[in-house]
């Protein structure tokens, strides 16, 4: 018979002497910092029993304006599993030559103990006498759950990386390995929608009858929902066609007009102007007044990384035969110029 072998447990979580925290600070590839009784403390791990940098909630990965959208039930943070819990350490775990650099789990933490410098991404551990470790209980999971809620109503400016043409070449060239049979573009688009403060659902994996790839909604006023189709690989003008299925559908069936859905395509790069792909844009524009946005996977890395505040409602990501930049929009949303060059992989313009 088969020995069993007992699952590993965690002991102890992690909280600061001192938990009155008033602001948090993050420069570029740095931990951040709290502003903590007269005096900026380092952040560091605070060994979340929920390990929010590692995996949602169900709720988080459902979107409760299309409750009957058959979602995808992947928990991870990580669209590449390169996350995991230390159980020796009691601390999260990146192994640095799985990881993208898409910086999610960072966003997630409560505190920014999740960092990325010498082109690794690290994790902030808490070594120093502002923290002190405390056995798992009830009284001490309330008491960190309390803090973390708190920690939470703090408006504080994520600033994740710098971007640059090599950081993204590097991202670029490391997610090109996963083809359309692969669930991670689609994971890795809504944990980024996610992280820009909407509720975002994918379909099932293997699911044929669902049409589109995903669904949003903005999570406040005034609300915004939307279709969105995921297209990694270059047939861009498939998904300007499958967007208009997607809007028929959810008009049909679920009582979302044209006018009130937001749709999206999501693309890796952008399309260049001989493809046909703005011009069916446009056309859709003008014969049936719909808006469809555009999004490269480097613009909303370049908001996440920023803890950027976006709408879609206002339709801005719209570009067109006409209009064919989101430099603009993306550098308003950033409040400073973008760092990349123009055209670069097609993020914010089309390639040159
Ligand atoms: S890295 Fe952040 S979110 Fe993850 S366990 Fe530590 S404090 Fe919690
Ligand atoms: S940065 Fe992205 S790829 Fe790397 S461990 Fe975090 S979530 Fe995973």
């Amino acid at each position: 018979m088969p020995l069993l072998t007992k699952a590993k447990q965690r002991t102890v979580i992690s909280a600061l002497r001192d938990s009155n925290v008033r602001d948090i600070e993050q420069n570029y590839n740095e931990p951040a910092k709290l502003w903590c009784n007269e005096k900026w403390i380092t952040a560091a791990c605070l060994r979340c029993s929920d390990q929010r940098c590692i995996r949602y909630i169900d709720a988080e990965i459902s979107c409760g304006s299309f409750s009957d959208f058959p979602y995808e039930r992947n928990l991870n943070v990580c669209p590449v599993d390169a996350i995991k819990w230390n159980f020796e350490k009691e601390l999260p775990e990146i192994e640095n030559g799985k990881c993208i650099g898409c910086g999610l789990c960072a966003a997630r933490c409560p505190v920014g103990a999740i960092f990325k410098a010498d082109n690794k991404m690290k994790v902030s551990a808490p070594e120093s006498d502002d923290y002190i470790d405390l056995p798992i209980n009830y009284e001490n999971l309330v008491k960190h759950k309390y803090f973390v809620q708190e920690v939470d109503k703090i408006y504080w400016n994520h600033q994740f990386q710098k971007e640059s043409d090599r950081i993204m070449e590097e991202i670029y060239e490391k997610i090109s390995h996963y083809d359309g049979r692969s669930m991670v573009p689609n994971v890795l688009v809504r944990n980024l929608i996610i992280a820009l403060n909407h509720e975002c659902a994918i379909s099932r994996a293997g699911d044929i009858y669902t049409r589109m790839d995903a669904v949003y909604s903005s999570k406040i006023k005034p609300k915004c929902s939307g279709v969105v189709e995921i297209e990694f690989g270059r047939d861009t003008l498939e998904a300007s066609r499958g967007i208009l299925d997607d809007i028929a559908v959810m008009h049909s069936r679920n009582n979302l007009g044209k006018k009130d859905n937001a749709a999206l395509v999501v693309c890796l790069s952008f399309p260049n102007k001989r493809q046909g792909y703005f011009q069916v844009i446009k056309d859709i524009h003008r014969v049936l007044d719909l808006k469809i946005q555009t999004i490269s996977l480097g613009a909303l890395l370049l908001l996440v990384w920023n803890g950027a505040a976006v709408n879609f409602l206002s339709r801005e990501f719209y570009v067109d035969f006409d209009n064919l930049s989101i430099r603009g929009i993306t550098e308003f949303r950033l409040n400073r110029h973008v760092l990349l060059s123009e055209g670069k992989l097609g993020i914010l313009e089309p390639e040159k």
